[in-house]
């Protein structure tokens, strides 16, 4: 094991990684590929840049994209402390001016005494850790190949189809019912029946929305087990309800009678305060899914945790591969970072990227380390991507409320619950940073 700390890429996560390092005393080598090679969307040769919005999330108080950049905060975030320093007016969320944000960040970690930047493509996967993999969703084909060849090629993932998950509390349970399809196994699905005229009110919506136009490189992601939920719709009048939506084996529990639809929604986590809609990855806009969706019975006040979504990506199946220090678990001493691993956005991306940094450091000063614990942004992010998962495929997640345990959420005022979950998060963590960090 070498003496200092290899960090390829240095977008939000491999910034945020090697600035944790650095400011901990560990010698680091960050490489970046830019602007020796380029990708498909970056514009600049500068670190952490935003490839589309300039807006870092929500910054209302009590929200959980707020509270995870609290944490980042406490952690003393490059990241978070640049986009303050850059905040431009945005409502509640967290905005900046691009330029100064990332030229602010280049310019720490290009100083920083302990940090040698290397403008350079890494092809392979250095044999000798440790070493941050943080190369984001458009890793360049030699690395993803390099990646692909030590995980094996089934545990690497090239686009994400999100479906939109729901707040359990929100659900109308006078009209969804529990139920598994031919009474099978467990009553594990909620589902939401429709009758003919909801169903034809629901595909003629679904073919009207407003869509978010593909990007150009993503054009040919689409193969049939992610087909957005519009696009079956545009096939025609009956396709979902042969498809993602059909009704046999799901009787009325009350009268017996067949459906002429059935929205199934699946468990999203172990304590069953959030569901995802089963086959409803959609490219709609956000505002639109909400009005759409909330079309189906039982979903009239739903609140989504996440919106869906389909975009290009690059990722691995983190759960199956990655410890909860975020190592490799068949390569003690490679780690991965950022949207590589499965999470979504730029926060999300940062906040990886500073526990990978963390936990190499504690590893390289041979000292104790775990994770931030479940009740905290930063923990409960980390188990998603790493803890135990129930049922569905690996796809990746943003941080909501959905994700923190059911005992975080006592209370159905959601104001209150929020308030709760933010005071004990914040007490958490800072137990956690005076246990790793009292020197
Ligand atoms: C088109 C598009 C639009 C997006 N829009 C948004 C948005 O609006 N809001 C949002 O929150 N998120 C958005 N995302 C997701 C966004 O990319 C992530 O949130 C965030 O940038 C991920 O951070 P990261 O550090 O993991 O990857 P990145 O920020 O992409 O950083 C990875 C870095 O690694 C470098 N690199 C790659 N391969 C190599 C190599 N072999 N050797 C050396 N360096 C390498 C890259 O040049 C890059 O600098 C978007 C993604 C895409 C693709």
């Amino acid at each position: 094991m070498k003496n200092y700390l290899t960090v390829i890429g240095s977008g939000l996560a491999g910034s945020e990684a090697a600035w944790q390092a650095a400011e901990r005393g560990v010698k680091v080598v960050l490489y970046e590929m830019r602007p020796v090679q380029p990708t498909q969307v970056h514009k600049t040769d500068q670190c952490a840049e935003l490839v589309c919005s300039n807006s870092l999330g929500g910054n209302q108080a009590h929200s959980a994209p707020f509270l995870l950049k609290e944490e980042l905060r406490r952690l003393n975030s490059l990241v978070i402390a640049s986009a303050d320093e850059h905040a431009v007016p945005a409502g509640s969320a967290l905005a900046v001016d691009r330029d100064l944000f990332s030229s602010t960040i280049t310019k720490r970690l290009s100083t920083h005494p302990n940090i040698t930047f290397k403008r350079e493509e890494v092809t392979e996967i250095p044999d000798e850790g440790p070493v941050i993999l943080a190369t984001g969703p458009l890793t360049s084909k030699n690395l993803s190949e390099s990646i692909s060849r030590l995980i094996g090629q089934n545990y690497l993932y090239f686009y994400d189809a999100l479906s939109p998950i729901i707040d359990a509390q929100s659900i109308d349970y006078d009209k969804a019912f529990f139920a598994s399809r031919y009474d099978k196994g467990d009553a594990d699905y909620l589902n939401c029946p429709l009758n003919k005229e909801e169903y034809t009110a629901l595909v003629r919506e679904l073919c009207l929305a407003k869509k978010v136009p593909l990007q150009s490189f993503e054009k040919p992601i689409y193969f049939e087990g992610c087909m957005p939920v519009e696009e079956l719709a545009l096939r025609g009048e009956k396709t979902l309800a042969f498809g993602p939506m059909k009704p046999v084996g799901l009787p009325c529990p009350k009268t017996g009678k067949v459906f002429h639809a059935v929205v199934q929604l699946r468990h999203e986590n172990k304590e069953g305060t959030a569901f995802n809609i089963v086959g409803f990855q959609t490219k709609l806009t956000y505002p639109e899914q909400k009005r759409v969706f909330r079309m189906i019975p039982g979903l009239e006040n739903a609140e989504f945790f996440r919106l869906g979504a389909i975009h290009r990506n690059t990722f691995i199946n983190a759960p199956t591969l990655l410890t909860s220090q975020l190592e490799l678990k068949s390569n003690p001493g490679i780690y991965f970072a950022g949207q590589i691993i499965g999470v979504e956005g730029y926060v999300e991306s940062t906040a990886m990227g500073a526990l990978a940094g963390i936990s190499a450091v504690k590893r390289l000063c041979g000292e104790s380390y775990s994770p931030p614990p479940l009740d905290t942004a930063l923990g409960s992010l980390i188990n998603y991507v790493a803890g135990g998962r129930i049922g569905g495929a690996y796809q990746p997640m943003n941080i909501n409320y959905g994700l923190f345990p059911a005992s975080s959420m006592k209370t159905r005022n959601k104001q209150l619950r929020n308030e709760q979950i933010m005071q004990k998060a914040l007490l958490s963590m800072d137990q956690w940073m005076s246990a790793h960090f009292s020197q």
